[in-house]
């Protein structure tokens, strides 16, 4: 029987952020991160084919998500990045942003992939309005 390297730890990480390019004395980007994020290795992996998230026995980094705020001169709007992809999506629901629809998996691009962004779809509304009231709807119909 193999033993773990990794001893086990009485804290559970959530999460680690880190604070780059935020040095307020010097415009120089540092490290890019629009580069970092398509090229840093995350353990979990997105399987298109099967549509799910391959998860590894250890995982070190098992999620990557960049938000940024883009402000022009009279506009500003979000955008987020996520690896793998957030998801998958509610039942009989879509994205209004990125358009996908369940059981697939929020976009890795999409720019809200929260429950909010999401819309019933048609086959959502016959379940979850029209037979929900099914007994009303069938007495009104007599
Ligand atoms: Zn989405």
């Amino acid at each position: 029987m193999s033993q773990s390297i990794i001893n086990p730890t009485i804290l559970n990480i959530y999460g680690i952020n880190s604070f780059i390019n935020k040095l307020e004395e010097s415009t120089l980007d540092i490290i890019d991160l629009r580069d970092l994020i398509k090229t840093f290795d995350i353990d979990f992996k997105y399987d298109e084919d099967n549509n799910e998230i391959q998860t590894t026995k250890l995982p070190a980094f098992t999620q990557l998500t960049f938000n940024e705020r883009i402000v022009s001169d009279d506009t500003s709007y979000s955008t987020s990045y996520n690896r793998p992809p957030l998801g998958p999506i509610e039942n009989f629901c879509y994205c209004s942003y990125c358009s996908n629809i369940s059981p697939q998996y929020h976009t890795i691009e999409c720019p809200f992939p929260e429950k909010k962004s999401l819309f019933l779809t048609f086959r959502g509304l016959y379940y979850y309005v029209i037979q929900s009231k099914h007994s009303n709807f069938s007495e009104n119909l007599n």
